[in-house]
Order: C-alpha cells, then structure tokens, then sequence
C-alpha cells in the first residue's frame, strides 16, 4: 500500500550544504546577531519587497512586539480571526489587548464584511490572518483602516511568497509577521520569526525591543525583552531562502493538481474559491469535505496522513468562553471547523502520491454516501 505522509521535514534538513552551512557558523562562535543575521534580514526584505525587515525568535514574538512597537496595549482592541494558529490572538492578549473575533468568508479569511460593524472607540488595529498562504483581502481591510485611522497587521505566518497582483504578502500592513518555525514554508531547525515594515521609526523600536531597549551597549531608552533570532538559526534561513522558490513553486502544482482531481466531486468536497492574480502558497491543502471526519479514517486506513487545521475555533477555547464568546457567535467558523480537512502538501510529493489520495477520497465517496 502506497503510503502518503502528512510531512516529510527530514528531507528538507538532509541537505549537505546545510550542514556545511550550520557547522561554519558554530566555528566562528558568533551566536547572537552579526552578519548571518544582517544578511538574512537584508534577505528577507528584499523577498517581501519592504524597506526593513527585523529576525525575531518566533513568530508570535513577531505579533507581540509589532502590536506593542505601535503602542497597543491594554484597553485597546484588535480586530481578528478565530480560525488561526491559537498564536495570533495568543499574542494579541499577552500585549495586554482585547481580541474581537469576526467571522470568515469560504477562502478561510476575513471577510471585511464583518469587520466595520466590528470597529468600537477602542479599536487600534485589525489584524488578518493569510491562513493556509492565501493572502487575506488586504484592498478592502486597508481602505476600512484607513477610513478608520487603525493599524494593519498581518499574520503571514503561513504566507512567505504569497502575493497579490505580484506585491508580496508582508509589504501591504504598518506591519507583518513572519514564523520560521520548522513547520512553516520557510523554516529553521527551531524557533525563528521576522517582522516586516516600511516605516524606518516603527523598525528602530522594534530593533530596541527585541534586545532589552539597548540603545549602546550598555544603555537603555525602555525596559523590554529578549527576543533575537539566534544566529545559527539565521544562517539556516539563509541557506532555506534559496530553496523556496522550488519549495513554494512544488506546493503550487501540488495544489493545482488535487484541484483538478478532487474538482470531479463538488458533491462531497469544496474547494475553497481561487483569486485571480493571487498567488497562493499552500502553506496547508484545506478542503471542505462531506463524513469528515470518517473521511479521514479511511484515508488513515489506506495509509494517508492528513491534519486538521484547527478543530477548534479560538473563541470557543476556554479562556475566550470565559470572555463570553460562545457557539452561533461566529456561524461560518463554526461550520468550517466540523468540515475541514488539510491533505498532504509538502513539496517531496509525487503526482502518483496525490493521484492516489485522489483515488481514495474518490473511492470513499463512491461507496453510495
Ligand atoms: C505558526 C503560526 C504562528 C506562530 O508562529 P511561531 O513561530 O510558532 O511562534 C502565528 N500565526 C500563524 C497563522 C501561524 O501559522
């Protein structure tokens, strides 16, 4: 039996010049910023086409500090999704803000309908989410801030390379927050994440949070945090940055592969709408599917892996209930959640694995549900 697993991340770490790479970094002891960092920095701006690009140590310190680096904090509110990693309103809330969900449209993503009638006198920022690396409808969210005098923040967590009409995902906020966790297209052997920003006062801050408010080597303008993207790590993403193009152009096939495939049973699986000049990254393969989750037994048994990306919405998680966000609140999260379903897409793929996957959820189906 074919066997199809959900990932393959030893492949991408069994590479020779990567170890060459990350063995030359632990010789010239250089672990905390220096130059593997600055160039990875300068990399990773260039790659999101924006003026400063700062190396955090994970992606939810990338949302903390953008959120606290604009000032918000407590008695503010932000604007966002539940249906993200549990991070993105996880950092929201540990910067001391309210999260205010609102509900999604069919592609996973804000739907800007619901965000105006979201919008109080707190309201300091709205902060979507590109989930699965489909980049959020940012025209609309940036007129509705900007109507608004709000921040824009994005989570591009899942969304290294995406682009609309070719401006890449990470150029279009005040800020944007990047992961390089070892899951994410562009990853490292461990934690990692970048903030992207065209506003050069909005990086100083940032540079200064991130390493205690050191402004020299041995003063302060604020108390802060330690939050450096070590530099073995920025040597690893170095070396990953040359590699995405093929990472994220396999992804995009393999995608546009099961479209094809599973586009033969609208009955029993909906795939989420494609955008015209949107570039999507399949960061995950989420499909709306009839018996989810006996779906996903049977695949199981035919020895397919998949995921769910996430069962449970945030707001109905304890903390949020305790908040008072309940179910109904949110209908079309709701629903997603009972229905989704994340196929394997890692770039290792062959097109027989996913003709196969294919086969099985064509079989499935055909046994008269
Ligand atoms: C992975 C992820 C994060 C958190 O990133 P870490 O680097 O794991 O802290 C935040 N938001 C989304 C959407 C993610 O997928």
């Amino acid at each position: 039996m074919m066997q199809v697993r959900y990932l393959e991340l030893q492949r991408r770490f069994n590479d020779t010049e990567l170890r060459k790479k990350l063995l030359a970094q632990l010789d010239t002891c250089q672990f905390i910023m220096g130059p593997e960092v600055e160039a990875f920095e300068a990399n990773f701006a260039r790659l999101c086409r924006t003026p400063f690009a700062l190396g955090l140590n994970s992606g939810t310190d990338a949302i903390f500090l953008a959120l606290r680096a604009l000032g918000i904090g407590a008695g503010d509110e932000v604007i966002t999704v539940p249906n993200s990693f549990l991070a993105t309103t996880g950092a929201i809330i540990a910067a001391g803000a309210t999260p205010v969900f609102v509900d999604v449209a069919d592609d996973y993503n804000m739907d800007p309908a619901f965000v105006e009638p979201a919008i109080t006198s707190r309201t300091k920022a709205i902060l979507p989410v590109h989930l699965t690396g489909n980049p959020a409808r940012m025209k609309e969210i940036l007129e509705i801030a900007g109507r608004h005098g709000l921040f824009v923040v994005e989570d591009a967590a899942q969304a290294i390379a995406a682009s609309i009409d070719g401006k890449p995902v990470g150029s279009f906020g005040d800020a944007a927050c990047f992961s390089l966790h070892p899951l994410k297209n562009l990853n490292v052997c461990g934690d990692g994440g970048v903030v992207t920003t065209g506003s050069a006062a909005l990086a100083e801050t940032l540079r200064l949070m991130r390493n205690h408010g050191l402004r020299t080597r041995d003063e302060i303008d604020f108390f802060a945090y330690n939050s450096r993207l070590d530099s073995l790590h920025a040597a690893v993403a170095n070396h990953m940055i040359s590699c995405l193009g093929v990472i994220t152009d396999k992804r995009i096939a393999n995608a546009a592969l099961y479209d094809s495939l599973l586009g033969t049973l609208p009955e029993f699986v909906t795939i989420p709408p494609r955008r015209p000049g949107v570039r999507q990254v399949f960061h995950t393969y989420v499909v709306r599917v009839k018996c989810r989750n006996e779906l996903i037994a049977f695949l199981n048994d035919k020895g397919i892996e998949t995921k769910i990306h996430y069962p449970v919405p945030i707001h109905l998680q304890k903390p949020c209930r305790a908040m008072g966000w309940k179910e109904g609140d949110l209908p079309v999260c709701e629903k997603q959640a009972r229905e989704i379903v994340s196929l394997p897409i890692h770039e290792y793929l062959s097109d027989d694995q996913i003709a196969y996957v294919a086969e099985q959820i064509t079989s499935f189906y055909g046994r008269d549900r």
